[in-house]
């Protein structure tokens, strides 16, 4: 039986993707062997890695001034890769301070020059998204890091900066999760097993006129432009994580698109937010303007009792809503593939919960 998987990350997967991977496991289209068994330059995969590209193209808009690359070393190894291809010597990389996986890619760009921060909500426990109005811009960087969703606090951008310089989004918690115009971005990155597939295999949508910044020394697999030329094929890929969004995004194609995806992500999330703010038992740390729809974390009235919580939130097939180890308390990761009938469940079992103990 399939339980309601809140995991953070890897995480829930629709369950209709995940019987049909099962289903040509082992027999991909009658060829007799499965997909990660066939050449990754031969006919199926050639139609799995182009058909999951054009997917994500359709799905997101996307001109034919980007590139749609998979990329090995999840979101981490873009973090380095951002600033080792993008960085232009004598200026500094710009990055808003949203959390710890802004952290993680504040830390490698220092690595490869000079960054600045340009806003940071750190002193706040990361429970806000700075107002833009008030980031310290400088209109001759490199370029400009935002984290869109901060997957460990549950802040999410609800609009984007308008930026002078290439404007960068790690979209790794809520790629594909609702209607967002790339043309502000110059690059997107997300990690896949948040939203569109397993772990292994990173989404980088990128302008390709910036890989004219690469410089030439800069080992083959690192740059960009290694992708662009060779179509993600120059060496091995990570075929079954491909073949997974593939499938994935074939699912949400048929769901209607991200429209119709976001209509169902803004159900599932003000539901929740309004649970927890009927009574006194729940409470969110999170100021309301920056509250994430992707991950939705908050308080019970002791640590003794968020235990307790998902104890029997795993007895009853809810799963995965321990906070991250960092923080504590509860989260709640209600991605693309988590349908409106888990929330409700998990509402209806918090309402128990509640009138139980308190
Ligand atoms: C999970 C996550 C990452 C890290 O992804 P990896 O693929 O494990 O490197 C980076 N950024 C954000 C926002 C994330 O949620």
């Amino acid at each position: 039986m399939r339980v309601f998987n809140f995991n953070p990350g890897p995480a829930m997967l629709p369950t209709e993707v995940m019987e049909q991977a099962q289903h040509e496991f082992s027999d991909y289209h009658k060829t007799g062997c499965g997909i990660m068994e066939h050449s990754h330059r031969g006919a199926e995969f050639t139609e799995v890695i182009e058909t999951a590209e054009k997917n994500i193209r359709e799905l997101m808009n996307i001109g034919d001034e980007y590139a749609v690359l998979f990329i090995q070393g999840g979101a981490s190894l873009q973090f380095a890769m951002i600033p080792m291809n993008l960085h232009v010597p004598g200026t500094s990389m710009e990055y808003a301070d949203t959390g710890a996986w802004s952290a993680a890619a504040i830390k490698e760009a220092k690595f490869i020059g000079d960054v600045k921060v340009v806003c940071s909500s750190k002193d706040t426990k990361y429970n806000k998204i700075p107002d833009i109005r008030h980031w310290k811009l400088d209109a001759k960087a490199s370029y400009l890091h935002i984290t869109s969703n901060n997957t460990i606090f549950g802040t999410q951008y609800h609009s984007f900066p308008d930026s002078k310089v290439p404007l960068i989004a790690d979209m790794s918690s809520d790629f594909m999760s609702r209607v967002v115009d790339v043309d502000q971005f110059s690059l997107i990155y997300a990690g896949a097993q948040k939203n569109i597939g397993p772990s292994g295999v990173a989404v980088v949508i990128i302008k390709k006129e910036l890989v004219k910044r690469t410089p030439a020394n800069l080992p083959t697999m690192l740059k960009y432009g290694t992708y662009i030329d060779s179509n993600s094929l120059y060496n091995t890929p990570p075929t079954f994580g491909i073949y997974m969004i593939r499938l994935v995004t074939d699912w949400m194609k048929k769901k209607g698109g991200l429209a119709a995806i976001e209509t169902i992500n803004d159900a599932k999330s003000e539901a929740l937010y309004e649970t927890i703010e009927e009574g006194e038992f729940y409470s969110n740390p999170v100021e309301p303007a920056s509250r994430s729809k992707m991950n939705v974390v908050f308080r019970l009235p002791s640590e003794a009792l968020e235990e307790k919580f998902v104890k029997e939130a795993k007895a009853k097939g809810l799963i995965g809503l321990k906070g991250h180890r960092s923080v504590g308390g509860i989260r709640a990761s209600i991605y693309n593939a988590m349908p409106l009938e888990g929330v409700e469940k998990l509402i209806d079992f918090m309402n128990a919960f509640e009138k139980a103990n308190s």
